[in-house]
């Protein structure tokens, strides 16, 4: 779209569009013409082809025809969701006067136009856009630079739909993860760091739409004053102590979100610090390899969001959710959760009363975000009525157990008596039974409550009586008993009269009184001095009642607004409340227990379950077999260690299943669950790593191979003695004796260098062998029996290897042709008979113990040739000159 060629002619609408339109690079312009938004140029070729809808053409633009397709403003929500799915921003432009105004400026006069918000993903408020279930992160990204090659990243992220605003800081190694954790919808940056070669495949593979912007959003040195101005504060000190890569970070956000929201400001809680070293990390692989929040698909459903999921507002959804992607660290912070749980986990009859008043609460955190926009509408309103009340009801249960409350418990009975409950009451008697959805359709407040109200709509009544009084009148001084006072938009207020009759209307007497204005098929209709005045009556009696009821919203409004601070801190005690009923429902309904969360390197649970595939079976009517796990390590600082597993079995055999499920029991502790166990005695993990599964990454153009060889580099390089590591089938990949070998090397460093918590399923069983060199490693293996010929899956998980890897009865369960699986046995047994000795069986006797020890440990280990250390022993270098010790350094040299 060229806009500088000013030598063709343009029209001034046009010209109005052209400027407007490059005032917001890089957004579809909603270009706002009487009842429809219209697109024009590429935009309007982009909105055909994702919306669906017809591209036509209006006038020229230089020569060429300029493509157009306009949206209808009722339907335009539902449009702009689908634009914004697609990871487009659209500023909407608004007719800012009356066409009417500009006509009187003349004919060639455009209409004022405005845009009054750029809708993006990440800053999106309206019910329609939203899910429910889901926060909308908006993430702002601050890079500053420390070094040449070091930089820390500061992230700013509000959810603008209910105020939520928290701070992180992290280097770039830390990046993926903390951008996996949060999971934003739209992701903020200058332009410089999105231009940054190494951290393009970054943008690329998340989910969310990048955002770059100009440099002048991230300003440091405005910091500070753009925080304390958007807060309306003298200073930021009193919100807490942040790093500068943070404070950039959230002046950058709320510069942003003013920018977008074209002045308008979001009510937003104050920034919260939210530091990722108060979390487990778990970087984005091993949270789309567990499912989660979401399957491998992208789905919610599977999930173990979905399978461990009890609660009933939409607001503890999305803090459940929030959870699950950050567990927690710090055995005291889980504990105040599980105390919590457990309190309601024993008493069903409150739990059962708090639930369904949870049930009833609309989510109020997103309709005091809109109005603290403007953007709120009467039932939103009736939805902070309902809240509050809510609230309060809610208040009441709690309060009858005070003494009794946890810690937890005992902060939301706090924050759910601040609201002041008076409101709820004014709302109460102010709106009306049934609510228009905009506050500009009027008729939502309730008779009584406004005099300056009662009063105008008195008026508007009496008006009623006073035509009626007037035709009465009118017909009988005239004598005609089909007069009749009608209205229509056209001439308003007139009175009709059969034609026959309407003759006598023009004659002296009656002429005086009734100005013509119609003559009809039939009937005939006059105007009248008293008409005219109580139409402008009427009219402005209308006017004046909308204006109370204008003014009646936005006193209500103000006061809930005054009151903001209050009603969120209740709201998100809700949200909190929800989670922690949801999860005791999930202990009583799943029989899950209280794990132990300690300090230690324990990893034992008894009895342990797969959240998600326990719950499919269950469908199934078919029992889930529970199994245990142990990799409680010891020691203290470098010389911690935990236990490693090496998980053998046939396919199907429930390896998988069983790697995920203590992965998935780990995860659940920590965010203060109960777990699917007998028993479970967890020292804190605070690193979860797993690579499982083998899916294809053909989008990212790598083998599956590579992908898992990239994430197994970086489980061996980050994984730490208090890390759980999951490995499945790692090598798979590969030819035979290279995978084996990959397999063997990665064990070696988890033991030696990572010394952490692992479990590792594998079907070459050669490296059983390695348990003889390796006192921390462990064999088990899936227990399966044979029937008839057929193998059966115990699922059972029993110490030992497994004897035999089964494939080839597994490849006869699947249908395999009989043939095929015969010939594939003789195949078997002649491979069997020649390679009676595994490779592997040799290697452990021959090689020497794994040497990827840590730099220090391998340089003390180097062997040095006995005659040589035998020399070296016998000089004493504070007893040698010079001259001495170089002879004897070319001695030893000759000694080698
Ligand atoms: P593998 O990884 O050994 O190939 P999976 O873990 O994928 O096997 O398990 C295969 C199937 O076996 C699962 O889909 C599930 O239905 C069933 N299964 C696995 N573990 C168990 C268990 N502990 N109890 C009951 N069924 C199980």
């Amino acid at each position: 779209l060229d806009t500088a060629d000013a030598s063709a002619p343009v029209t001034p609408m046009m010209a109005q569009y052209l400027e407007i339109k490059a005032g917001h690079p890089g957004a579809l312009l909603f270009y706002r013409m009487g009842d429809f938004y219209e697109l024009f140029f590429e935009d309007a070729e982009i909105a055909s082809k994702t919306l669906g809808i017809v591209l036509t053409k209006r006038g020229k633009h230089q020569g060429e025809d300029i493509a157009m397709c306009g949206v209808p403003v009722v339907r335009a929500d539902e449009y702009l969701q689908r634009l914004i799915a697609h990871g487009h921003r659209v500023a909407v432009c608004e007719q800012m006067e009356d066409p009417a105004e500009a006509k009187k400026r003349g004919s060639k006069s455009v209409v004022k136009r405005g845009v009054v918000r750029l809708v993006t993903p990440g800053t999106i408020t309206e019910e329609t856009l939203l899910e429910p279930t889901r926060t909308n992160l908006l993430l702002a990204l601050a890079r500053l630079r420390i070094s040449d090659d070091e930089a820390r990243f500061g992230l700013a992220f509000a959810d603008i739909s209910t105020g939520e605003f928290g701070l992180s800081e992290c280097d770039e190694a830390g990046l993926p993860a903390e951008l996996a954790r949060l999971d934003p919808s739209e992701v903020v940056m200058a332009e410089t760091v999105h231009e940054d070669a190494e951290l393009a495949s970054l943008w690329r593979e998340c989910r969310a739409a990048v955002t770059p912007v100009g440099r002048d959003v991230f300003d440091g040195s405005q910091a500070e004053r753009r925080l304390a101005a958007f807060y309306d504060v003298g200073t930021i000190d009193g919100f807490g102590t942040f790093s500068r890569a943070e404070l950039v970070a959230a002046s950058g956000l709320v510069t942003y979100i003013l920018r977008t929201q074209v002045g308008q400001k979001p009510a937003l809680d104050p920034p919260r610090r939210d530091g990722a070293s108060a979390h487990m990390a778990i970087d984005a692989a091993t949270r789309a390899n567990l499912e989660l929040t979401r399957t491998l698909g992208g789905e919610r459903a599977g999930s173990l969001f979905d399978a461990v999921d009890r609660s009933v507002t939409a607001a503890g959804g999305r803090l459940l959710a929030q959870w699950l992607a950050s567990p927690l660290l710090a055995p005291e912070a889980i504990a105040l959760r599980q105390d919590a749980v457990a309190f309601f986990a024993e008493q069903a009859l409150l739990r059962g009363q708090v639930r369904a008043r949870l049930k009833s609460a609309p989510d109020i955190a997103r309709s005091m975000a809109r109005l603290a926009l403007d953007r709120a509408g009467p039932r939103d309103l009736a939805a902070l009525r309902e809240g509050l009340t809510g609230i309060a009801a809610i208040e009441a249960l709690l309060r009858q157990r005070e003494a009794e409350l946890p810690p937890v418990l005992a902060g939301i009975l706090s924050a759910l008596a601040r609201p002041d409950q008076g409101q709820a009451a004014r709302l109460a008697a102010a709106l009306q039974d049934d609510l228009p959805l905009l506050k500009r359709d009027g008729g939502f407040v309730r008779a009584g409550y406004d005099q300056a109200l009662d009063e105008t709509r008195a008026l508007r009544d009496e008006s009623r009586r006073v035509i009626a009084g007037l035709q009465a009148r009118y017909a009988e001084e005239s004598q005609v008993r089909q007069l009749k006072i009608k209205h229509n938009n056209m001439i308003g207020y007139f009175v009709e009269v059969p034609q026959q009759a309407g003759e006598a209307f023009l004659q002296p007497g009656l002429r005086e009184t009734y100005v013509h204005r119609q003559t009809m098929a039939g009937a005939m209709r006059f105007s009248t001095a008293e008409l005219s005045t109580l139409e402008s009556r009427i009219a402005s009696a209308a006017e004046r009642s909308l204006a109370s009821e204008l003014q009646v919203f936005s006193d209500l409004a103000a006061a809930l607004l005054g009151d903001g601070a209050a009603i969120r801190a209740a709201t998100e005690a809700l949200a909190l409340l929800d989670v922690i009923v949801a999860l005791a429902v999930l202990a009583d309904e799943e029989n899950y227990v209280r794990p132990v969360v300690d300090t230690s390197l324990a990893f034992a649970i008894e009895g342990g379950r797969h959240p998600v595939v326990e719950r499919a079976l269950k469908r199934e009517g078919k029992p889930f077999v529970a199994n245990d796990c142990e990799l409680s390590g010891e020691g203290e600082g470098s010389k911690a260690a935990g236990r490693i597993w090496l998980l053998t079995g046939p396919n199907m055999a429930g390896k998988s299943t069983f790697l995920r499920q203590n992965a998935l029991i780990a995860v659940l502790a920590q965010i203060g669950s109960f777990v699917p166990a007998k028993s479970a005695h967890i020292g804190a993990v605070d690193a979860l790593f797993s690579r499982v599964g083998a899916a294809d990454d053909l989008a990212r153009g790598r083998s599956t191979f590579m992908v898992e060889m990239v994430e197994t580099a970086a489980i061996l390089n980050q994984a730490g003695p208090r890390a759980l590591v999951i490995l499945d089938e790692i090598g798979r990949g590969t030819a035979t004796f290279d995978g084996l070998s990959i397999a063997w090397a990665a064990i070696e460093n988890l033991s030696a260098v990572n010394r952490c918590r692992a479990l590792f399923a594998t079907h070459y069983h050669e490296l059983t062998q390695l348990t003889k060199k390796l006192p921390r490693l462990a064999n088990a293996t899936m227990r399966v029996t044979e029937w008839h010929g057929d193998v059966v899956f115990l699922h059972e998980v029993v110490p030992g290897a497994a004897d035999r890897s089964y494939g080839i009865q597994v490849a006869k369960l699947a249908g395999m042709p009989a043939a095929v699986v015969e010939r594939a046995r003789a195949v078997l047994a002649q491979l069997e008979a020649t390679d009676r000795q595994a490779p592997a069986a040799r290697l452990v006797d021959d090689l020497p113990l794994f040497a990827a020890a840590p730099r220090a440990l391998a340089q003390a280990t180097v062997k040095v040739p006995d005659e040589v250390a035998e020399a070296l022993d016998g000089l004493d270098p504070n007893d040698m000159t010079p001259r001495q010790a170089l002879d004897a350094l070319f001695s030893l040299k000759a000694k080698r």
